[in-house]
């Protein structure tokens, strides 16, 4: 009996270890990348943007090393602290596709998103590869077109998921997942003449371990399947 315990307790120290051992070099899978819709952004927010009124163009929140596991988060990894010393060139490109929306202060912004995510797959790419390669995926998947040329405008209408994700897949052929966040404008219990709805957030894409092909994102959304969603 004694032995019996003394080897359950091995393996439960050693699944602690290993879990241990998981979170901290940042092991994962693929990569979620996520791209915001400022106006939403801002609206969700209790105070005022920075970007007062907020651009209506998709742009980066982050490149997110991730597991399939649930439990498994991938976060706030050892690895290099954000340096600050991207190429000149790439900052430059980075102030159009990943502003701070929320404060202005984009290289904080960059730098909290490398400390948080980036650390977590310094492995695959390092802090200059990792900012460049989201720059070139934003670049080559134009969520903002994308949505344009499907007439899927943002004027304040409401859609369906698939109308949304089906003219995006068609494009980049893959799978991506959408965000939405409660309305905050929306009464709390709305009366049964207004239909009640979620606002469109983000947009992910997913892509392959090694961060430069795109694959389906599997169960990664945080909308609401029977609500509409509003885009505005
Ligand atoms: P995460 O830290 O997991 O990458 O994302 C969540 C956080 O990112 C939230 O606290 C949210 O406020 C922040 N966030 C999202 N977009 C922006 C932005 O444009 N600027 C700043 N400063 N924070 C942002």
């Amino acid at each position: 009996m004694a032995m019996l315990k003394l080897s359950l307790a091995f393996d439960v120290l050693a699944f602690v270890f290993f879990l241990c051992f998981i979170m901290s070099t940042g092991s994962y899978q693929y990569f979620l990348f996520v791209q915001q819709w400022p106006p939403t952004t801002c609206a969700v927010r209790k105070k005022p943007c920075y970007q007062n009124p907020p651009s209506k163009i998709f742009t980066i929140h982050g490149l997110w090393p991730s597991n399939y596991s649930k439990n498994a988060w991938v976060a706030n990894c050892n690895g290099t602290r954000f340096s600050n010393s991207l190429s000149p060139a790439l900052e430059s490109k980075l102030k159009k596709s990943w502003p701070d929306v929320e404060s202005g202060n984009d290289t904080d912004f960059w730098g909290r998103e490398w400390n948080k995510h980036g650390t977590c797959s310094e492995q695959t790419l390092d802090q200059e590869l990792y900012f460049q390669r989201s720059h070139i995926i934003w670049k080559a998947f134009n969520i903002t077109n994308i949505l344009q040329n499907a007439k899927i405008l943002p004027t304040g209408s409401k859609w369906d998921y698939a109308d949304i994700a089906s003219p995006i897949k068609t494009v980049t052929t893959k799978m991506p997942a959408l965000r939405c966040k409660p309305d905050p404008t929306q009464p709390k219990n709305p009366n049964n003449l207004t239909m009640p709805h979620q606002l469109l957030h983000e947009v992910v894409l997913c892509l392959h371990y090694n961060g430069r092909v795109l694959i389906d994102c599997n169960h990664t959304s945080t909308c609401k399947n029977n609500l509409k969603i509003l885009f505005q």
